[in-house]
């Protein structure tokens, strides 16, 4: 079983006023950037962060490093 990095969606409060993206994976190496003091809950009206996207569809292969 691999373990899930699946959160509940996270976003940086910059990314509202700089039309960024959300996160859903704790793994995400942007998602990780981001500062606990910016951090806020939830999607927002933003698009999904692609990093979280391909993390999906990578997490049955392994991923290049
Ligand atoms: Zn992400």
């Amino acid at each position: 079983m691999s373990k899930l990095k699946k959160v509940k969606p996270y976003r940086s409060i910059r990314a509202d006023r700089a039309s960024g993206v959300y996160h859903d994976r704790s793994d995400c190496p942007t998602g990780q950037q981001i500062h606990s003091e910016e951090l806020a809950a939830g999607a927002g009206r933003l698009q999904r962060c692609a990093e979280c996207e391909a993390l999906d569809e990578g997490s049955r292969a392994s991923p290049p490093s």
